[in-house]
């Protein structure tokens, strides 16, 4: 009885601060990268989105490692934005990834530069057709170019695909690895400011290539205030919520199962619940244990703030 009446004043407290404050409601847009297939399509995707309890996610139109698309069938994607509406889905907030062989910041050999323009306004167009917002970029690796001559060339690159682009295309903040752009806030800003189309550049945040870059995620507040006095929070739509296997610094870019990595659960937590990115999709690329996918579990964890430390094993003997 008691406990029923707390309940009712706590409900009642939380309409009236919903109501003053809106932003009192903590409202979690969390998903994974899922599939897109070619048969499925957008309707696919979903589906293995509901089946991990997701409200978001993240596809590759095809393949991640290689260019082979197959034309998008319109009735699908109809189909697939009916559910999505029934489910509450913000469709806005699905986010597309590129291919990560399309590497904009070496020029060397024309043919590949020229290819991987072209293959991006591809990309663009199938995201314009699907009434995808967002596109995830990797910004390149320069491969002894030095960064500035790649970042140069990513910036021609982007200019050419984003002049008429009614997609944005997110840069995503990098491990590091190689001669890779991005690792550094300032390499992003550097590109930013030489976009043309300024309402179609923003970033994408990935917190396992965040500490591997270097950057120190235990005081995110911080972390976040830096960001926005070299980049600019505005900048940001997406994060990728990865825990790390490896040290910060490493530039190793190795993804591990949320609170089974060097980044750890809470501090993963105070990141996903953080009231500056309350709006902003949280998408997991965590691997997948033996052949199981993880997300559906690591999502439970997540909502109910609650590490659980069997997570791994039980995938591995399901
Ligand atoms: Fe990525
Ligand atoms: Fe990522
Ligand atoms: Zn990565």
């Amino acid at each position: 009885m008691y406990k029923s009446n707390n309940l009712k004043i706590s409900c009642f407290f939380l309409t009236i601060y919903g109501m003053v404050l809106t932003g009192s409601d903590f409202m979690l847009i969390i998903g994974s990268h899922v599939g897109f297939k070619k048969d499925s399509q957008l309707l696919g995707s979903l589906e293995e989105a509901l089946s991990y309890n997701s409200n978001t996610f993240m596809f590759y139109t095809g393949a991640p490692q290689n260019t082979m698309r197959y034309p998008i069938d319109d009735e699908i994607t109809l189909k697939a934005k009916e559910i999505m509406k029934e489910k509450n889905i913000d469709y806005s907030k699905v986010i597309v990834h590129a291919p990560y062989i399309i590497n904009l910041a070496n020029n060397k050999e024309k043919e590949k530069y020229e290819f991987s323009i072209n293959f991006l306004k591809e990309e663009v167009a199938r995201c314009e057709q699907l009434g995808i917002k967002y596109l995830v970029l990797h910004p390149g690796s320069h491969v002894g170019l030095g960064v500035e001559e790649g970042i140069k060339n990513i910036i021609n690159a982007l200019n050419i695909i984003l002049e008429n682009s009614k997609v944005t295309i997110l840069l995503e903040t990098m491990a590091g690895k190689g001669s890779e752009i991005g690792s550094n806030f300032k390499e992003l800003k550097k590109i930013i400011v030489k976009i043309k189309n300024k309402d179609r550049i923003g970033v994408c945040m990935d917190t396992c290539h965040m500490n591997d870059a270097g950057y120190d995620l235990t005081n995110f507040d911080q972390l976040l205030n830096y960001f926005d006095e070299v980049v600019g929070l505005d900048y940001v739509h997406c994060i990728h919520i990865n825990d790390s296997k490896n040290e910060k610094s490493s530039h190793k870019d190795r993804h591990e199962n949320i609170g089974f990595g060097t980044i750890g659960f809470d501090t993963l937590i105070n990141i996903i619940y953080n009231d500056k990115l309350k709006d902003i999709p949280k998408i997991l690329e965590t691997p997948y244990v033996v052949k199981n996918p993880p997300y559906k579990d690591e999502i439970e964890m997540i909502k109910n703030k609650k590490f659980n430390k069997d997570l791994k094993t039980n995938l591995e003997n399901s």
